[in-house]
């Protein structure tokens, strides 16, 4: 076996890398090398584990002191590394690492020191109509949440007891485990990690310190928000434990669909059904707005598709600095349930284009010309 590498050359750092460069440097090799990342590489399986040998001693202040005085021989990894047998998952080899990078993951797992986590986020849907989100709203909302139970004040016992620290593990939360040449460290079964230990359950929440109640809150919307935008009430999700702060609540915005309207960010759209008559001779039509009703005129020989902008009359978006357009779709309407004179003067209509078909109607004109050049006519 060749001569072990330096530690710190290892992982890339100088001998007085901080803790945080430490880990950083962990971070990237093991990312890099990692087999579930590299599969059927025995090369980078040995440079995985030799980042994570080194990570494992320079990590701990006591043997990173050991390592710095006596080299390899100050420190043997073996004990350090459980024999050094299997390879842990991917989130295994991180947990440690990007627990605390990304919080929330608290103390889990975390040695046995203190159990105080933060609450955990919650997510509430909230379906709001366009005009609600187009001009801003409040609403109150009623959510289910765990809150701290009024007869113990959260500490679990019965009034006029408190909680005593177990006596299992005399309040560490974890115990040690002989077995054999090993000493394994698991958490307390008897108060299952938190340290305490309680005689006498408070009735009302059976110990918890918590009890299920809903509570209702007042949620401002700011106009112009959007399907899929979150508005986080900060402190409002599940309380946390031992002490720990609570989580957050994110409040999930969805739209109702409208009868009229399609949002596109800050636009409207809509369709636009135009008589025949109006279409062909002109005319002026209402239309619908978010601010009510709006005159619009038609020119003559408008075609179906042909779009209408009209300026502003969209949605300021919460982060836009104008507001949006309305677009009207035209779509010419076929007339239908025609009386017999109707039809008598659609007849005379059509005997009056007969021959001139080009001029009238130029693009089904267009068209046949197209099909009989296909045919070869
Ligand atoms: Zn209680
Ligand atoms: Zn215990």
């Amino acid at each position: 076996m060749a001569a072990k590498r330096d530690y710190y050359e290892v992982l890339g750092v100088n001998r007085d890398a901080s803790d945080e460069e430490i880990k950083k440097a962990y971070r990237r090799l093991a990312m890099k090398h990692h087999p579930d990342r590299n599969p059927d590489n025995p090369k980078a399986e040995e440079h995985f584990k030799e980042a994570k040998e080194a990570y494992e001693i320079l990590s701990d202040a006591s043997k990173r002191q050991a390592y710095d005085q006596y080299g390899h021989a100050g420190v043997d990894p073996q004990a350090g590394m459980g024999g050094g047998a299997g390879m842990g998952g991917f989130a295994d080899a991180f947990s440690d690492i990007f627990g605390d990078i990304f919080g929330g993951r608290g103390g889990v797992g975390g040695g046995g020191r203190s159990n105080v986590y933060r609450g955990a986020d919650l997510r509430y849907n909230l379906e709001i109509s366009l005009e609600e989100a187009a001009r801003g709203t409040e609403t109150r909302i009623r959510i289910p949440t765990m809150a701290e139970c009024e007869s113990c004040h959260g500490s679990g016992a019965k009034k006029g007891s408190s909680p005593s620290v177990c006596p299992t593990c005399g309040g560490h939360g974890q115990v040690r485990m002989q077995q054999g040449f090993f000493s394994i460290q698991q958490t307390c079964p008897k108060c299952h990690g938190t340290g305490r230990y309680i005689a006498d359950p408070c009735p009302a929440c059976h110990g918890a310190g918590r009890v299920k109640q809903h509570k209702t809150l007042s949620v401002k919307i700011p106009a112009g928000i959007d399907e899929g935008d979150r508005i986080r009430l900060s402190g409002e999700g599940e309380p946390g434990v031992n002490g720990g702060p609570p989580g957050d609540l994110y409040v999930q915005i969805h739209l109702k669909p409208h009868a009229v309207f399609q949002r596109d960010h800050d636009d409207l759209h809509c369709e636009m059904p135009v008589s025949f008559t109006t279409a062909a001779l002109g005319g002026e039509i209402e239309i619908p707005t978010l601010d009510g009703v709006a005159k619009l005129r038609i020119p003559s020989e408008t075609q179906t598709g042909k779009v209408f902008r009209l300026r502003g009359k969209g949605i300021k978006g919460v982060r836009s600095a104008s507001q949006g357009d309305l677009l009207c779709h035209v779509v010419v309407e076929t007339p239908v349930s025609l009386t017999a004179r109707q039809k008598e003067l659609l007849q005379e209509f059509e005997d009056l284009s007969q021959g001139n078909a080009a001029r009238h109607n130029p693009r089904a004109q267009g068209w046949l010309d197209k099909v009989r050049e296909f045919f070869g006519g």
